[in-house]
């Protein structure tokens, strides 16, 4: 049976517990998954900004650069209309520079000019192919004077009388990204993004689209003007982690909940299955030991009977012996009979009760009475106490004494070697109580409450060899239960039992 049970418990985990635990491996690798697409996603939203940005740097670069070629050397209007530009130095070509210097900031002197376009000498030949093929390349090129990085533009201006002459426009960073790129970004970044523009080695940006500072950016990648300036992107109030952890977080306690009502149920379902098994075997058991009880005495009734019929019988005292034999027989199958059917009255809830006021010690002297020979006869030494005076409860009488015949029974079937049964009765100031006692096989205590439960036998020890239905304990705990009062048990293995039934005193 044990192994039965135990192959139900690996079908019920394969049948529902795998399929749950797939499941939960599953929601978390899509997590996982979801957290990286969410990546992705914004990855790109940052890459579609920053082209965007970068484009409309290049416009504008190109606008200024279209505008000194119609217009020739910047006046304070061109500076006007180009606030980012803090300064436009024009070189008469590659080979001879002998640079000319327009602006309201002088950034740059004349000196470091000619040291400038001496330096980007390659990068100027390269442009100037550009433009021999027609094309005009503007090129974002970084200048370290003495006091710091000068960021700028290098380009070809070609007017029409003159060969074209090198170009470098050189950027306010702060008024480029606070002026020209806030308003586009303040477009880009729409109801759901920050963007952001930071310098390199500073802190905080230089530039945001919302002054609630949610920093927990998701990317950044550097401007094409400025690349010492980087774009970053971060979501508008919730940030993705936040986002993610809380989906996260319930996802997994919704599974862990699920797997907890999953376990749950199949330790259930387990657990019903086993004790449908267990009730099946006890079921089983009982018929069998049963069949084995009713067999004996029904074998010595029809052996002395036809012994009696066939007038086998040598003297009319062995007669007189055959008769004793075949009533005490049929008398322990009628008790058997009786007991069998005060169980299923008692199951399906029909046996009554007379309730009377009754002395336990009349009824007890009463049992005892009929028991004392019986004892006497299977060699037991016993003991005989009862409290002196009236001990009053309301009971069945008929219902106790069958309790009392139960606990004494056993008594004498549960008895080893040494054979002593005692009987007592007492009180107390609110109960009224017997005793029976043996100084048998005893009771494990693991088993001290299931003895009471229907048909079950304590199942080791030198029980096998005793018949029995499992039933006795049932009827008596059934009849104190409707009396309001309750079976004491005391025992310990090899050293013996006391039942104890405890009444209301009646006052
Ligand atoms: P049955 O005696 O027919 O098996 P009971 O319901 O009377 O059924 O008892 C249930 C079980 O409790 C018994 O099978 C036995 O294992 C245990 N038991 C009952 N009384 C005693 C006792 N006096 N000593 C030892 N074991 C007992």
């Amino acid at each position: 049976m044990p192994n039965k049970a135990r192959n139900i418990a690996l079908w019920l985990a394969l049948l529902f517990l795998l399929p749950a635990a797939l499941l939960t491996y599953r929601e978390l690798k899509s997590l996982n998954q979801f957290e990286s697409t969410l990546g992705e996603m914004y990855q790109k939203q940052l890459d579609a900004v920053l082209y965007s940005v970068n484009q409309y740097s290049q416009d504008l670069a190109e606008s200024w650069a279209r505008n000194l070629e119609l217009n020739g050397y910047p006046d304070s209007a061109f500076f006007q209309n180009a606030p980012s530009i803090s300064q436009v130095i024009f070189a008469d070509s590659i080979q001879d520079p002998s640079p000319r210097v327009f602006g309201p900031k002088t950034d740059i002197n004349k000196t470091e000019a000619k040291a400038f376009f001496d330096q980007e000498k390659s990068r100027l030949k390269r442009l100037s192919g550009y433009l021999a093929a027609n094309y005009r390349k503007l090129e974002p090129v970084s200048f370290q004077t003495i006091g710091e990085n000068k960021q700028g533009i290098l380009f070809f201006v070609s007017n029409a009388n003159e060969p074209p002459k090198p170009c470098y426009a050189i950027l306010d960073p702060s008024s480029f990204v606070g002026m020209d790129l806030r308003p586009r970004l303040e477009v880009l970044a729409q109801k759901d993004f920050n963007l952001f523009v930071w310098k390199d080695g500073q802190e905080t940006p230089v530039c945001a689209t919302d002054t609630v500072a949610n920093i927990d950016t998701l990317g950044q990648k550097p401007l094409w003007l400025l690349p010492d300036h980087r774009v970053a992107i971060s979501l508008r109030g919730e940030n993705l982690s936040t986002l993610i952890k809380e989906r996260s977080k319930g996802s997994l306690w919704l599974m862990l909940g699920l797997n907890m009502l999953v376990l749950l149920g199949v330790i259930w379902v387990y657990r019903s299955i086993r004790k449908e098994m267990q009730l099946a075997q006890t079921k089983s058991d009982f018929v069998s030991n049963v069949s084995h009880e009713i067999r004996t005495p029904l074998a010595l009734i029809s052996m002395f009977a036809e012994t009696l019929m066939l007038k086998r019988v040598p003297n009319e005292a062995r007669k007189d012996t055959y008769y004793r034999i075949i009533f005490q027989e049929s008398k322990r199958l009628t008790g058997l009979v009786n007991k069998i059917l005060n169980f299923s009255q008692m199951e399906s809830g029909l046996r009554a009760y007379q309730f009377e006021k009754n002395d336990l010690n009349m009824l007890v002297k009463e049992v005892w009475e009929a028991y004392e020979f019986h004892l006497e006869q299977k060699g037991f030494s016993s003991n005989f106490g009862i409290h002196e005076g009236e001990l009053l409860i309301n009971a069945d009488g008929e219902a106790i004494s069958e309790a009392l015949v139960n606990l004494l029974d056993n008594a004498m079937k549960y008895s080893l070697d040494t054979k002593h049964v005692s009987l007592q009765t007492d009180q107390d100031a609110t109960h009224v109580w017997l005793e029976v006692k043996d100084q048998g096989m005893g009771i494990p205590q693991d088993q001290l409450e299931k003895i009471f439960d229907k048909f079950h036998r304590v199942a080791s020890g030198p029980i096998h060899n005793t018949k029995g239905t499992g039933l006795g304990l049932t009827l008596v705990k059934s009849i104190m239960d409707a009396h309001e009062g309750s079976v004491e048990v005391q025992s310990e293995p090899d050293k013996g039992s006391s039942f104890r039934l405890v009444f209301n005193k009646l006052s």
